[in-house]
């Protein structure tokens, strides 16, 4: 084997995630990350300069096995402690978009002397990006989840020539389960501490950019200098989309939005998504995060977090943080499975046409909308939540 562009069979290997790991790790920067036609980054090889060292296939993750950390297993997503819990600092939970735990061990570790690694929004360029916070002030940008595939391979870098700091990583589970492998490989791996999220996939950034557009026509935005994907001021399971421009601000409930309606159909997710082990199987950080979903914390209307505590190192962390968070039970993984259906995410019949549409960009957002996000009428809904309770009973019974 040598690089990731001439290693395997393509037709074996998993999708490409965009986690750009392999152009962080890559010691000559034969890799650069580039945007492709699909709307997603990618990889781009540098022509003439690899010199076949084989950092970038030991580093990504289609070319070792997932479910393996070097000799021993990583642990399964069952195996871990879980909680549902919130930040004690009101202001702190309506800003962030679960319960505000991510902030909470943000700004703690901070206190300790840690760099904070998580994505803002880059209005210069409207595209998310990985970037690190060193400042209390810095670490508001990171605040909020931002619903787009981030850009990571310059921040990543950083991290690879830093020998000395330590640092907390929050992302999705294939960027740590790659900076997990960055890691290892800088022997780093003692003075990182990992956050991943639950993550229900990307969209292509051509439906982020038509969207853009589509608000600029209707007269909606000027432009998009701070977008809010989950403002809870309308609630937390009601929550909505609020684009701060420079004259003009936006805000709609995300059942009325038309980036979350492609979004949450998942008919223009990246293709890595569709078939991703990483969201579902075995876990790469220390702590998992996401929303206490379900009939749990069904009239909460503030956030909750899901905690799911995998490691010791988690375990320290959250007793660290344990005083400034309150806990309000510990769950079953049954409880976790209920709130967040992790099932492999089903690619709809619809997405190579909707992937094609989206792309060209003679043709507006709302004329594709017109044809694919048309409102379902009561039957089918009730068919799809018949469905989906029956594969959980399924699920439960499972031995
Ligand atoms: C693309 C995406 C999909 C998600 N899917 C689910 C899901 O299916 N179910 C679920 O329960 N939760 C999901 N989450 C996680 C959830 O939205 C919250 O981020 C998480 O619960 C932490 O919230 P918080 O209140 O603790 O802190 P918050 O203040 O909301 O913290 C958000 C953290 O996520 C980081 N972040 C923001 N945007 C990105 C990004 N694009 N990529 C990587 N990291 C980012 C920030 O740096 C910050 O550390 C998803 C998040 C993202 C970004
Ligand atoms: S999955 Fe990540 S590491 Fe692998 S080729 Fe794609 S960007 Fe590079
Ligand atoms: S020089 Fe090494 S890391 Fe860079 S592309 Fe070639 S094999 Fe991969
Ligand atoms: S579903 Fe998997 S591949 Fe897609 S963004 Fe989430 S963790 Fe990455």
């Amino acid at each position: 084997m040598s690089s990731i562009f001439d290693s395997g069979n393509p037709a074996d290997l998993e999708p490409c995630c965009g986690c750009g790991i392999c152009a962080a790790v890559c010691p000559i920067r034969a890799i650069t990350m580039k945007m492709n036609s699909q709307g997603f980054f990618t990889p781009e090889q540098v022509p003439g300069k690899c010199n076949s060292c084989e950092l970038c296939t030991r580093t990504c993750y289609r070319f070792i096995n997932t479910h393996q950390d070097e000799s021993s297993p990583l642990p399964h997503i069952e195996q871990g402690a879980i909680f549902s819990a919130f930040s004690n600092i009101p202001s702190i939970r309506q800003e962030s978009s679960s319960g505000g735990v991510a902030p909470v061990l943000a700004s703690v570790y901070l206190a300790l002397g840690y760099r904070i690694g998580g994505v803002s929004y880059a209005a210069d360029e409207q595209i998310a990006r990985y970037c690190f916070a060193d400042t209390p002030h810095d670490l508001v940008a990171l605040s909020g989840s931002k619903y787009l595939q981030s850009f990571s391979a310059n921040a990543l870098r950083e991290f690879l020539i830093d020998k000395k700091r330590r640092y907390v990583f929050f992302g999705l589970p294939c960027q740590i389960y790659g900076i997990r492998r960055l890691a290892k490989i800088n022997n780093a791996i003692d003075r990182v501490l990992l956050v991943d999220l639950f993550c229900l996939g990307v969209p292509t950034y051509h439906l982020w950019h038509k969207y853009i557009a589509f608000l600029k026509s209707r007269g909606h935005i000027d432009e998009v200098v701070e977008p809010k994907f989950r403002d809870k001021r309308t609630g937390w399971h009601t929550f909505s989309i609020t684009i701060n421009g420079i004259n003009k601000n936006y805000s709609v409930k995300k059942a009325k939005d038309l980036f979350f309606a492609f979004y949450l159909r998942k008919n223009c997710i990246c293709d890595a998504c569709y078939g991703c082990r990483m969201r579902r199987d075995s876990v790469a950080s220390d702590i998992r995060l996401g929303d206490f979903w379900g009939p749990a914390y069904l009239h909460d209307n503030q956030g909750v977090s899901l905690v799911n505590i995998i490691t010791d190192k988690g375990a320290a962390a959250w007793e660290r943080v344990r005083s400034s968070i309150t806990t309000l039970q510990q769950h079953t993984a049954k409880d976790m499975f209920i709130s967040q259906p992790i099932d492999r995410i089903r690619c709809p019949d619809e997405r190579f046409s909707v992937m094609k549409l989206l792309a060209d960009p003679s043709i507006p957002l709302e004329k594709i909308a017109s044809t694919y996000i048309v409102p379902p009428d009561p039957i089918t809904v009730f068919l799809q939540r018949s469905s989906r309770a029956l594969r959980r009973i399924l699920r439960r019974l499972r031995p």
